[in-house]
């Protein structure tokens, strides 16, 4: 068991898609839907998050 801080998770953009790792609650659109309001991408949120998770826990390089 990995422990992750899933704090902001959410609302990361996601550098494992693609995205500028920037921070905002602005980029959580709706509950279904992520998009950075610095680079424009637009995501799943639920895969925002997962992507996010994985990447904290050192799964993604
Ligand atoms: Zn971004």
């Amino acid at each position: 068991m990995i422990a992750v801080d899933a704090r902001n998770t959410s609302r990361t953009c996601p550098l494992a898609a693609g995205g500028c790792g920037h921070i905002a609650k602005e980029n959580r659109v709706t509950q279904a839907k992520f998009e950075c309001v610095k680079c424009g991408l637009v995501e799943n949120a639920d895969t925002v998050g997962a992507l996010n998770v994985l990447q904290r826990a050192g799964l993604l390089l």
